[in-house]
């Protein structure tokens, strides 16, 4: 297939599905991206290949800066996010931007589930609109529908895996702290993770493994040094030769997201998954994290705070909307006004949740406490898994570690990981529910429509918040989780994912594993 026939078939499909689905916000110019495509198709013809990407048209969701096409709130961006230039050297075209509630807060995109237009099963689905889900809900309807080859998004809370579980793809979180944010317009800085949303798991570590580098633009970007460390480490990917023998794999099924309102059809997904690894040999061992049920509403708290001083930038003088209304004169009218009339109204409500949270009067009692929870949730998954932390092994045996080699790491690492009793993977749910529909959910874009506002009863945002309850654990830790498409609800022929999570750096033993549920 040469890389023209790719692009010409993307161009039919988004033309074809776009006006109902939504899932851009800017697709390239046609010509542009043919161009490229014929300059790859040349450089194949000639021997030459760019990189694994050469040629495959790709989309990022609207939060990455691009050179070339208009970032978030039409921010023209001078540069190119990190991993926008990283996966244009390797290749890639872009072919748009996808859609994205603003600054991927809210927890239903616009885009629309292209399960009702694409499924070969047409008869047995429920026909009454999906959303896509938030909020990388564009990304995960565009590869879905075959728009594009994959396409790059953000998880903060879950923004990467739940579209995908909802729409039956791949969406892959890596380890906080892998992959550059620079050029990522930030949410929540400490949550914030580039994500990967793709039709299957090798296409996943395929782009995984170009991204997936150290850059000094992002302060919060893995030192090459603790990138080696990591590599080093006993893992079960590393042992395990043999991909039909999963004797040695430890897989953990945590008792706290067995939640009563889980659905029936994911229920029983979820035991298949069980049955499936425990058919290959593995062992099934129930495990505790009780902080869980804690996590969302810490989350709810961190990630408001850090959005409102994160958002304080968009005053209207540097970059974004600025309000005409007369308030020259006096610059705080003038960030008032342009606030009030360019933020959403849940983005306002992040802001004045984030802002009460930090004020010296409440700070001790919510922020403070919130990040306790976390540093619980974070221990609780370290005595979960069996393979070391490496940030803690760095920590515990401080600069002795730094100067073992690698064979060293290894065997250390071993040793410490057949002397646990942990897990090497944790397996459950994505959501609690197949995607919900248009009408009953609620967005950020719903809620700025003052009508549509008006009949939604107060708590429904919150409402729509539980949707990321088994998602938010594995930010809060910064650790490694996918969504697998696993099957398809018998109720109404929504797709279900399965999610895996592994230590922090341990991706590859993720894919590994994902490859055999998928
Ligand atoms: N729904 C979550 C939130 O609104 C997750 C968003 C995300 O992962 N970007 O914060």
């Amino acid at each position: 297939v040469t890389s023209v026939t790719l692009v010409r078939d993307c161009f039919s499909q988004i033309s074809k599905y776009n006006a109902r689905l939504n899932a851009f916000i800017k697709v390239q110019n046609e010509n542009v991206a043919l161009e490229k495509a014929i300059e790859a198709d040349d450089r194949f013809n000639k021997g030459i290949i760019k990189g694994p990407l050469d040629g495959i048209p790709i989309t990022y969701k609207d939060n990455f800066c691009t050179k070339e096409l208009s970032t978030t709130c039409d921010f023209i961006s001078p540069f190119n996010a990190t991993i926008v230039d990283l996966l244009q050297d390797s290749g890639a075209i872009m072919i748009g931007k996808t859609n994205m509630d603003e600054f991927g807060m809210g927890a239903f995109g616009p885009a629309y589930n292209p399960h009702t237009i694409i499924s070969d099963q047409k008869d047995s689905i429920d026909q009454e609109p999906r959303v896509a889900g938030g909020s990388s809900g564009g990304s995960a309807a565009a590869v879905a529908s075959g728009m594009c080859f994959a396409s790059l998004g953000s998880d903060t809370g879950g923004s990467i895996r739940l579209p995908a579980s909802y729409c039956g793809v791949i969406g892959f979180k890596p380890s906080y702290g892998q992959c550059s944010r620079w050029g990522l317009v930030a949410y929540a800085s400490s949550l914030d993770t580039v994500g990967i949303i793709t039709r299957n798991v090798h296409d996943a570590q395929l782009i995984y493994d170009i991204i997936s580098k150290y850059d000094e633009k992002d302060p919060s970007s893995l030192p090459p040094k603790l990138r080696s460390i990591n590599a080093s480490l006993a893992s079960f990917e590393k042992t395990n030769s043999n991909f039909t023998d999963l004797s040695k794999l430890r897989v953990g099924i945590p008792q706290e997201y067995y939640v009563s309102e889980l659905s029936d059809p994911i229920k029983s997904l979820w035991k298949r998954g069980i049955s499936l690894l425990r058919s290959y040999g593995a062992t099934i061992v129930s495990v505790s994290c009780p902080s869980t049920r804690y996590a969302l509403p810490a989350y709810y708290i961190l990630a408001p705070a850090e959005a409102s001083s994160n958002l304080a930038r968009y005053d209207g003088v540097r970059y974004g909307h600025r309000s005409d209304m007369d308030s020259k004169q006096d610059e705080e009218l003038l960030y008032a006004h342009t606030r009030s009339e360019g933020f959403g109204e849940e983005v306002k409500r992040r802001i004045l949740l984030g802002t009460y949270t930090l004020t010296a009067g409440s700070y001790n009692n919510y922020f403070i406490y919130a990040q306790r929870i976390r540093k619980m949730v974070q221990s609780n998954f370290d005595s979960v898994f069996r393979r070391p932390n490496p940030l803690h092994l760095v920590k515990n045996e401080s600069s002795s570690f730094y100067n073992r080699n690698s064979d060293e790491i290894f065997e250390i690492s071993n040793k410490l990981r057949n002397e646990s009793h942990g897990v090497d993977v944790i397996m459950t749910p994505v959501a609690i529910s197949t995607s919900p529909k248009v009408k009953d959910s609620l967005s950020s874009s719903f809620l700025s429509n003052s009508d549509n506002a008006k009949n939604l009863d107060d708590n429904s945002f919150v409402n729509a918040y539980v949707n990321d309850v088994f998602t938010i654990p594995a930010n809060l830790a910064g650790i490694p989780a996918i969504s697998v498409p696993f099957g398809i609800s018998p109720i109404d022929g929504f797709p279900i994912g399965l999610q895996l999570m592994t230590q922090y750096g341990d991706e590859h033993t993720l894919f590994y594993i994902s490859k055999v549920l998928e």
